[in-house]
């Protein structure tokens, strides 16, 4: 069997940039989209899992629900700080 580490937080928080990119006040370009992702995964714990088949999901969803706030937060913030500071 395949077995492979992944830190669950960039999944739910590029899931959560997705969902939320409408509302956030800044550039939307891959570019800046990125820079969010990568300020906001900076501010939050890595939460690695191991892999199998099937029990990413699990694990990312307990931890979404547990995270959610957080991962909002951050994205709020991380946006703010790409509006002001865009790198183009
Ligand atoms: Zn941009």
């Amino acid at each position: 069997m395949e077995i492979a580490f992944q830190n669950v937080m960039e999944t739910l928080v590029f899931n959560k940039l997705h969902n939320m990119l409408h509302i956030l006040d800044c550039c939307h370009c891959e570019k800046c989209q990125k820079d969010i992702a990568a300020y906001t995964l900076n501010s939050l714990p890595s939460k690695y899992v191991v892999t199998h088949q099937g029990e990413l999901y699990s694990r990312a969803e307990a931890l979404k629900l547990q995270y959610e706030t957080d991962i909002t937060t951050a994205l709020l913030r991380s946006a703010k700080i790409v509006k002001d500071h865009p790198r183009h």
